[in-house]
């Protein structure tokens, strides 16, 4: 990995967030998008999407991934102990006794879980520090931001932060070698409490449906799609397989980029361990393609006694910008299948005879 994606990497994960508590991570994009001339513009609920933009007659493809991950907000405080509400996936042995940061206005206090998780989510906390301002904070577990050791990442928020960062280095890429291209980089609120941020999209159109829209996640790592092999080419998630277009599309340039580029590596692989947002954008009737890092680690820092940090492969990482970098310069469009179904169609006419003789 060279220096300037090391920074883009370590710079993404390390920012704070939670679901609804995307404020920090959504201002980096803005500031980072800004730096480079690209636009961003904010839908009504907060997602955002930055565009690249270069060329006449350039097919869009949006590349997306949502910027929370399990967290919680505070509700109530008082002095150093306070109550909170948790968001997303969690084990309730890690409560009460477990490490967390409290973001208050900007700024993080350690503290640690003092009560068992009540049945609505919430429970009880201490703090190292009085928290000042109560309105509006959040928090999460108290992990390592980011450490790279070798090919491991190990990060507090790998989902879906890593995806984030994947799809500003591809931003950062295309800004400087200023090629031809439509991309839209699309970040989504809220979407561990089940895809609120997604829904948004939904609703307000905020990607049309003449775009088609490839999810970038995290994913629990699993046969044929292992850490470190490769970034994975997601044909589909625990509830839906996606567009075969697009799938089919994605697969040509990564066969390609297996061909011309030295060391790149891909896999391709259902990656059902959890549902992402591609499954909601099916729904909808999107044209809808998927990505994914093979997740280790701890997924949703889920630890045996208690939480942990997930991890990623750096050459993953690497290889996932490739693609994505590639996506955006051959954007799918039409049926990429057509030379495959006439190459069919011929062989068929010509060999079918045999069939009508018997
Ligand atoms: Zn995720």
């Amino acid at each position: 990995m060279d220096n300037r994606t090391k920074k883009i990497v370590k710079d993404v994960l390390s920012l704070p967030t939670a679901p609804y508590h995307e404020g920090v991570v959504s201002n980096f994009i803005r500031d980072f998008a800004d730096k480079r001339n690209i636009p961003v513009k904010s839908d009504p609920y907060g997602n955002l999407v930055a565009r690249y933009r270069k060329g006449n007659g350039v097919k869009p493809v949006a590349l997306a991934a949502h910027m929370d991950h399990p967290g919680f907000e505070v509700i109530s405080g008082n002095g150093r102990t306070g109550t909170a509400q948790w968001f997303g996936a969690r084990d309730p042995i890690h409560f009460p006794g477990s490490r967390i940061i409290i973001n208050s206005n900007g700024f993080e206090v350690p503290g640690r879980t003092t009560s068992s998780l009540r049945e609505d989510n919430t429970f009880d906390f201490v703090a190292n520090r009085t928290i000042q301002v109560v309105d509006s904070a959040f928090g999460y577990w108290n992990l390592t931001p980011v450490e790279i050791n070798g090919d491991r990442i190990s990060t507090k928020a790998a989902d879906n932060l890593a995806s984030c960062a994947a799809i500003l280095a591809t931003l950062d890429r295309l800004y400087r070698s200023e090629v031809n291209a439509n991309l839209w980089g699309v970040f989504t609120r809220a979407e561990e409490v089940g895809f609120m941020g997604a829904g948004g999209i939904v609703e307000a159109g905020t990607v049309p449906k003449h775009v088609p829209i490839i999810v970038l996640e995290t994913s629990l790592a699993l046969q044929g799609a292992e850490v470190g092999n490769g970034p994975v080419i997601r044909v589909g998630d625990r509830t839906s397989v996606f567009d075969p277009r697009i799938e089919f599309n994605i697969h040509a340039l990564a066969q390609e980029l297996e061909r011309n580029k030295r060391g790149f590596r891909y896999q391709r692989q259902l990656m059902s361990g959890g549902s992402c947002e591609a499954t909601l954008y099916v729904l909808y009737g999107m044209a809808v393609g998927a990505l994914a890092f093979p997740l280790g680690g701890c997924y949703h820092n889920i630890g045996k006694r208690k939480p942990a940090e997930e991890c990623i492969s750096a050459a993953d990482t690497v290889g996932m910008i490739e693609l994505c970098t590639a996506i955006a310069m051959n954007p799918p469009s039409g049926d990429p299948r057509t030379a495959l179904r006439k190459r069919f169609e011929r062989s068929f006419k010509t060999r079918r005879s045999k069939l009508q003789d018997c």
